[in-house]
Parts: structure tokens; C-alpha cells; sequence
């Protein structure tokens, strides 16, 4: 029988299939988690609640249907941390915010159903950017999370608390949500996997709406093949989401496991590379290019003129979709409520509340918005972002009429030091230039590690983008590179992540 910490060391995979044969139990596995969390967590600070109850009691269901002989599916009795931005019924839901600080949902999102049917142990909500405005996890309203390579540094933003779960191990699998990079950033900073899967396949059903054309749900993992069995486990169409895809859900775990890149062409986009990118990130991606090459992909270099028109058109579209639904926190319905004495207006109520519930970023947010919609300047702004977005998403379709997939690097630069862009909303935007494209067009993008930089050890992120509906490609092409990698390495990189 495993020791407690070799079971937060095994993946998602491995983990069920121990489950299922009997080798050891869920609670077993909950409880080795939970110990984890209570050792390193006040450190990282990748949690917001941890449902340490919830959890046991999933455990011990899977447990008991194990024992009533009921076939268990891929991912049963696994834990997984939970982005604070999905209902969890009868569990806190902040979204980082103070606004809804102490708000206990009704009811759970449909992701958190599946996760639920799927067997699959919520550990807990984890910290995020508030309504996940940020690239950092330094706009969270309850304190910042580290990042586990090196603590004194940002885990990656919105979902930071996610992916520095998964990094310091005290979850296997986590949920992330990605409206221009929350995924994919924070994967690529810490050493993880994350994809955006393509827009409409993952409900947004009881998911906090920031901006709701760009915002999508999905998986966070240590390995290819387990990010995989989670996408599986949580996407399909929901009728309860008007702009759920009613499509089959992509084979990506047959794909994760046949990890194939020969014949494939692959398009190196020439936009994401030059000025601002950190000479480390560039070399370990031009590394990963030449794997590709040597695995019999065959790659071209692409052009993407609108890409530069990308980062302004999303930070028009983002701020005018999220003025409209944070309407919604009005201190009536939800959360907190400020100054309701009985002598005040209930607008005067409502103002206070905003004004002490809502942090700076998202109060940039709101007036940038409502600004770029007002009468007079929508066709100047909004209506030009639009312009821009449609632009992109024929680029897109030109691009992968000639490739199967596009690759990049994630992010411009490794992670950078708590505090660094903390006061320049303009350099903290740049940390998602390479992923907000894909946002824009709706297609599939999924980042995975491929070394440290020299310069300064921290994780390099791969970024693989396909045409929608085609995030079978990204896990084919992501597991072909990762065997490659680990091959190469000898182990996988997270091993070589500090221990805390
Ligand atoms: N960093 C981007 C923003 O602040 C993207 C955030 C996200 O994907 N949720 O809007």
C-alpha cells in the first residue's frame, strides 16, 4: 500500500484505476488530499474553502458503490479543486469577490453536477482573480496565491488558485474557466496543463458570467491523459445553456492516448514571437518546434495579420460584456449588502455595496464598459471590436485551411514577482497576448509544459490552438510532445518543482 504523499503523486488515471481494483480506497485518497491541503495550503494559499466534509462524504459513496459492486466510471473517488467562479450547492461561491462573500448558492452548475455523477471528489473552491479580471490571482479580494516554484511569484491568472493546486499537489485534477487565458496562463506558469475547450462546449450554466461570448469552462490537470478524462467527464450540450453546442463531444481521450503527431502540419504563428517575449520562453519554444519536426509533423510558418488588433478589440468586448452582467449585483439579490439602516434608498444601498464589494479591476472594468456602449461611441468602440473579432475568426479559418493545428507560446514571459504589474493594468494584460485569439474566434487551445527557462527555472508553456470542434487534435498533438518531453527528461517536469 502507497505512504499518504505517494497518493497526491499519482495522476488522475492512475489514481482511479487504484480506486477501482481496491488497491485503496476514496477515502483513503480524500484524506491523503485533505492532509496535503492542511500542510502546504496556508503557504500557497491556492484555496478558498476547503469542504473537507463534502469531500469524505463523496469518497465514502464511491466507496460503498464499489463494495455494492457497481462499475465505477474513469475518474471515480478522484479529488479535484473546484475555481471559485461554479455554484456549488449548499458551498460558499465568492468568485474572489467580496460581493458575494458568504452567499451559499441554491443550487449546483451543471459542471458541478457532472462532477458529481462522474464520482469525482470536490475538494474545495479555489482562489481566482475577482470575477476572474486578471492574469495573476492578485485581483482576488481575499489575498494573493503563490505560485508553488517559487512562492514569491504569481501562479497565473484568473485561475491561479486552480493550477497551484495541481502544481504543489493537492489535487490531481482541477476546473479552470478561460475568457482571454485563465486557463491556459496559469498551466504555463506552473508547469500544468490547461485547455480552453472549443466556446460552447463546456456549460455555462451556474458559472459566474463575466463576459459570456468568450468565457468557457474546462479542464486542469498534471498529464495530457487526465485533462482528458476530465474534458470528457464535464462537456456535452446543456439545454439549461442557450449557447451550449448540441454536438458530440470530440474523442479526446482515445486521442490522449494515441498521441500521434506524423503527417501533421503544424503552423508556427510568426505574430506571437519578438519584442516583449523573454529570450528563455522563446528558445524552449523553438525547441518544441524542432520535437515536432523530428516526429514527423511537418510545420510551416504561418502569418496572422489581425493578431495585433486582438488585445484592444478583446479589452473593449470583455468590459462591455462584463458591465452588463454585473448589472445583476445590486445588493437585493445576492451577497453583501451595505447601509441598509431604513434611512437610505435602495439605489443609495445599491451604490454602497458596489462601491465596498467591488475591487479596483472590476471597477475599471464596469466604467470602461459602460462607456464603450454608451450612445454616441458604441460604433466607435464596441462596434469596432466587433469588426476586429470577425477579422480574427477568418484568420483563423484561413490559417487552418492550410494547417491542422497552430502553435505559440503561451505566454509572453515565465511568471513574474507578486507585486511587478500589480499597478499597471496595461503590462498585466500583455500576459495574454497569445491567448485571448482564440477567445475572440471560439476555437480549442490547450497549453502544456515544455521546459524551464535558463534564465530563471520557471515553466514554459506550449500553447496548441485548433479550428472548434477539433480539441481532439490538441490532446493527439499535446500527448505525442509530452511523451517526447518526458522521454527526454527522464521524468516529468513538475518533479523538479521545489518541494514545499
Ligand atoms: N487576463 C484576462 C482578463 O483579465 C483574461 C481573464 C480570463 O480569462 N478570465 O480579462
Amino acid at each position: 500500500m502507497p505512504g499518504t504523499t505517494d497518493l497526491t503523486k499519482l495522476t488522475a488515471a492512475e489514481t482511479a484505476a487504484r480506486i477501482a481494483s481496491g488497491e485503496v480506497t476514496a477515502v483513503q485518497v480524500t484524506e491523503a488530499h485533505l492532509d496535503r491541503i492542511a500542510a502546504v495550503d496556508e503557504k500557497v494559499h491556492a484555496f478558498l474553502h476547503v469542504d473537507r466534509e463534502g469531500a469524505l462524504a463523496q469518497a465514502r459513496a464511491v466507496d460503498d458503490k464499489r463494495a455494492r459492486g457497481e462499475e465505477l466510471g474513469p475518474l471515480a473517488g478522484v479529488p479535484l479543486a473546484l475555481k471559485d467562479i461554479f455554484t456549488t450547492k449548499g458551498v460558499p461561491t465568492t468568485v474572489g469577490s467580496k460581493i458575494l462573500e458568504g452567499w451559499i448558492p441554491p443550487y449546483d452548475a451543471t459542471l458541478t453536477q457532472r462532477l458529481k455523477a462522474a464520482d469525482v471528489v470536490i475538494l474545495g473552491k479555489t482562489n481566482m482573480d475577482e470575477f476572474a479580471m486578471g492574469s495573476s490571482t492578485e485581483n482576488s479580494a481575499y489575498g494573493p496565491t503563490g505560485n508553488p516554484w517559487d512562492l514569491t511569484r504569481i501562479p497565473g491568472g484568473s485561475g491561479g488558485g486552480s493550477s497551484a493546486a495541481l502544481a504543489s499537489y493537492q489535487a490531481p485534477l482541477a476546473i479552470g474557466t478561460d475568457t482571454g487565458g485563465s486557463i491556459r496562463q496559469p498551466a504555463a506558469v506552473t508547469g500544468t496543463v490547461g485547455v480552453k475547450p472549443t466556446y460552447g462546449a463546456v456549460s455555462r450554466y451556474g458559472m459566474v458570467a463575466f463576459s459570456s461570448s468568450l468565457d468557457q469552462g474546462g479542464p486542469c490537470a498534471r498529464t495530457v491523459l487526465d485533462a482528458a478524462l476530465l474534458h470528457e467527464a464535464i462537456a456535452g450540450h446543456d439545454p439549461l445553456d442557450s449557447t451550449s453546442i448540441d454536438a458530440p463531444v470530440p474523442s479526446v481521450v482515445a486521442a490522449a492516448r494515441e498521441g500521434n503527431v506524423a503527417g501533421l502540419r503544424v503552423g508556427v504563428v510568426k505574430e506571437f514571437s519578438g519584442e516583449g517575449y523573454q529570450a528563455g520562453v522563446m528558445q524552449r519554444f523553438n525547441e518544441s518546434v524542432e520535437l515536432l519536426r523530428e516526429l514527423g509533423a511537418e510545420v510551416v510558418e504561418v502569418s496572422w495579420p489581425s493578431f495585433d488588433r486582438a488585445l484592444a478589440a478583446y479589452y473593449l468586448i470583455a468590459p462591455s460584456e462584463c458591465s452588463s452582467n454585473l448589472a445583476r449585483f445590486d445588493a437585493m439579490r445576492y451577497g453583501l449588502r451595505v447601509g441598509d439602516d431604513g434611512t437610505r434608498s435602495a439605489e443609495d444601498v445599491t451604490a454602497l455595496t458596489r462601491e465596498a464589494g467591488f475591487g479596483d479591476e472590476v471597477k475599471r472594468r464596469i466604467m470602461l464598459g459602460t462607456y464603450a456602449l454608451s450612445s454616441g461611441y458604441y460604433d466607435a468602440y464596441y462596434g469596432s471590436a466587433q469588426k476586429v473579432r470577425t477579422l480574427i475568426t477568418r484568420d483563423f479559418e484561413r490559417a487552418f485551411a492550410s494547417v491542422d493545428v497552430l502553435i505559440s507560446p503561451t505566454t509572453p514571459t515565465t511568471a513574474f514577482p507578486i507585486g511587478e504589474r500589480a499597478d499597471d493594468p496595461l503590462a498585466m494584460y500583455l500576459a495574454d497576448l497569445c491567448t485571448i485569439p482564440s477567445n475572440l474566434a471560439g476555437n480549442a487551445a490547450m497549453s502544456l509544459p515544455c521546459g524551464l527557462a535558463p534564465e530563471d527555472g520557471l515553466p514554459v508553456g506550449l500553447q496548441i490552438i485548433a479550428p472548434a470542434l477539433a480539441d481532439d487534435r490538441l490532446y493527439r498533438v499535446g500527448a505525442a510532445v509530452e511523451a517526447a518531453f518526458v522521454d527526454r527528461w527522464g521524468h516529468h517536469l513538475l518533479e523538479e518543482a521545489p518541494a514545499l
